[in-house]
């Protein structure tokens, strides 16, 4: 389909059109150089529960630190890696990555905690993904339950059936599911009650919206707790900045808060500072 409308697009061939073709056929390219020259890096948030803000959990989130364009966000390159097909080599990357540092942290003696990675759909839709999970954790010798998985809901809609078994094959070995922004996509009861969670995930649209002038945000995120409770599901939310967020959050008894109010996505080094300095804040 992506052909078919660059193809389209030719026919309306202009020049701020080719400037763009050459800047993406370079970025697809810085890419590719990219996953050789390992100039990637994960940063890890951390995940506190709220009543004693003790760090139950990181988030890896990916960074690209480009030789040629200095830091890159995410969203400014995993769509490009998921158009490309090279979303599955850096996928691979960041699982070992994140496998390797918490493997590195359980061996200094830190306190459990669990590593969250993102998912991308692409790479969920392929057959062999449980098996690559499965594989990539025994060959570095972390515990499956250590491990939290990230999808979305848009990426689990794309096959309920497919989705499900993915996941439970996963879940049977011990590994842990989060369903990622919730509240953004095909928001539905059936997809909490049928998929083999652990967690879910608040959306940052919502928390951002619930401490201002729309009320709705805060009754939305009352009736996500309160419903996930129900089905045996814990509630993070994301993107908690305010202390009075973090307060109506706690009201709300949601079980875990993640934002910039507790943390930003730090280097390793930085989280093992955090870590040591929030040890003897208690
Ligand atoms: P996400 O999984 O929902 O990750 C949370 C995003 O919210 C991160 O953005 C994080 O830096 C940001 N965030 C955390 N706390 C706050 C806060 O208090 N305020 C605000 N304004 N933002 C906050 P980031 O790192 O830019 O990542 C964006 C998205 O890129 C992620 O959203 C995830 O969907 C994707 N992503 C990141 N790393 C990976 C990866 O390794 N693999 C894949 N497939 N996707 C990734
Ligand atoms: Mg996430
Ligand atoms: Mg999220
Ligand atoms: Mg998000």
């Amino acid at each position: 389909k992506a052909k078919e409308n660059g193809r389209n697009q030719m026919c309306f061939y202009t020049p701020a059109f080719s400037t763009h073709l050459v800047q993406n056929f370079n970025r697809v390219n810085q890419l590719r150089k990219a996953i050789e020259r390992e100039e990637f890096e994960l940063h890890y948030q951390p995940q506190v529960d709220a009543i004693h803000h003790k760090v139950t959990g990181v988030e890896a989130l990916l960074r690209w630190k480009s030789s040629e364009f200095g830091m890159i966000a995410p969203s400014d390159f995993i769509p490009l890696a998921e158009e490309n097909g090279l979303i599955v080599p850096i996928s691979d990357w960041v699982l070992k990555e994140a496998c390797r540092q918490l493997k590195k942290w359980q061996r200094q003696g830190l306190p459990s905690f669990t590593m969250s990675v993102n998912i991308s759909a692409q790479h969920f839709q392929i057959q062999q993904f449980s098996k690559w999970v499965k594989k990539v954790l025994a060959e570095i010798g972390v515990a499956p339950s250590s491990i939290c998985l990230e999808i979305t809901e848009s990426t689990a809609i794309q096959n309920m059936t497919y989705s499900r078994e993915m996941m439970q094959e996963l879940v049977d070995c011990g590994i842990r599911f989060a369903i990622d922004d919730f509240g953004t996509g095909h928001s539905s009861l059936m997809l909490l009650r049928r998929l083999p969670l652990h967690n879910v995930k608040i959306d940052k649209s919502f928390v951002s919206d619930m401490t201002g002038d729309d009320r709705d945000a805060g009754t939305i995120v009352k009736a996500v707790i309160a419903m996930s409770h129900s089905l045996g599901l814990s509630v993070i939310a994301e993107g908690v900045e305010t202390k009075e967020q973090l307060l109506q959050l706690k009201n709300l008894n949601c079980d875990y808060i993640q934002g910039y109010l507790i943390g930003r996505p730090m280097s390793a080094e930085q989280f093992e500072d955090f870590l040591a300095a929030k040890q003897t804040e208690s």
